[in-house]
């Protein structure tokens, strides 16, 4: 149950990590600030020596000043990623805040917004300590998934082959599936383990969604760019080494990435993001 505990941790742990990302924010948003300061010098002095028919300096102007933009919008995306770290926190203590706040009034404990789709699924989780918090964050995700799925369990020690997490009878249509999620024995740093362990979750989540809920021709869509990159016939980069594997270890990073990273996700290959936007939006 949740308890008020569970809720002056989230409490902490936001206050903590704002505390923390904070400076890292301001401090970036100078960097960006400042490289887009000289990016429209640059700019200006490129047109300028364009007018002046001096084309050799205007472009080399030119090309400082595309330099002077690639560090402005790199520090702009650091600043997203961190600010969106932000976000998935308070989305966590928002959730723990309403699970305690609906107790004892009769209400069942629900996420904001009258969105529960685990409940509303019926599907069971097991064994997590800090259930509102996962609760809250796998109802962020597009509900069609949590229909094939009939329970969610984190097992708290670390799978002898390390993988984090798996989906029990993901290829037998029509019987439910389990997605299990196990204990990371490589992260040390709490905030970075619960980052790792929602993108394992939401992973393994889009694996059911992938060959449950996507139709096919959005699954060969996505083969498509999958085998197009492969190839090097794209430009985008893959959002993670285990992207690479296969098209369905592909769709789940960056389904994974489009649920709590987005920006890195357009950052690094806009095509994808836009053809998962697509995806996730028709489920
Ligand atoms: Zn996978």
């Amino acid at each position: 149950m949740p308890s008020q505990n569970d809720l002056g941790r989230a409490q902490a742990e936001y206050n903590t990590l704002r505390a923390r990302l904070e400076p890292r924010l301001q401090k970036l948003k100078q960097v960006g600030d400042h490289h887009a300061k000289e990016m429209h010098r640059l700019f200006d002095a490129a047109a300028q020596a364009w007018d002046e028919d001096d084309r050799a300096a205007a472009k080399a102007l030119s090309e400082r000043g595309h330099a002077e933009k690639k560090q402005s919008e790199e520090a702009n995306a650091d600043a997203n990623a961190l600010r969106k770290e932000l976000s998935f926190s308070l989305q966590a203590l928002k959730g723990a805040r309403h699970a305690v706040h609906s107790q004892g009034t009769g209400a069942p404990a629900r996420a904001p917004q009258d969105r529960d789709h685990l409940a509303n699924a019926g599907v069971e989780m097991i064994g997590f300590d800090d259930e509102p918090r996962w609760r809250s964050i796998l109802n962020t995700l597009p509900p069609a998934g949590f229909r094939e799925i009939r329970r969610i369990e984190y097992i708290d020690e670390p799978r002898p082959d390390a993988a984090e997490g798996e989906v029990v009878n993901r290829f037998s249509p029509g019987q439910s599936t389990e997605i299990k999620v196990y204990r990371n024995p490589l992260d040390l740093d709490t905030r970075a383990l619960r980052y790792s362990r929602a993108w394992t979750l939401i992973h393994e989540y889009a694996h059911v969604v992938f060959d449950r809920c996507v139709p096919v021709k959005d699954q060969e869509a996505w083969g498509r760019l999958h085998n197009n990159h492969r190839l090097g016939k794209h430009d985008g980069a893959w959002i993670t080494p285990r992207a690479k594997v296969s098209l369905r270890e592909d769709f789940c990073e960056c389904f994974s990435a489009y649920a709590i990273a987005p920006t890195r996700l357009a950052n690094a290959d806009p095509e994808r993001y836009r053809v998962m936007k697509k995806i996730v939006e028709a489920l």
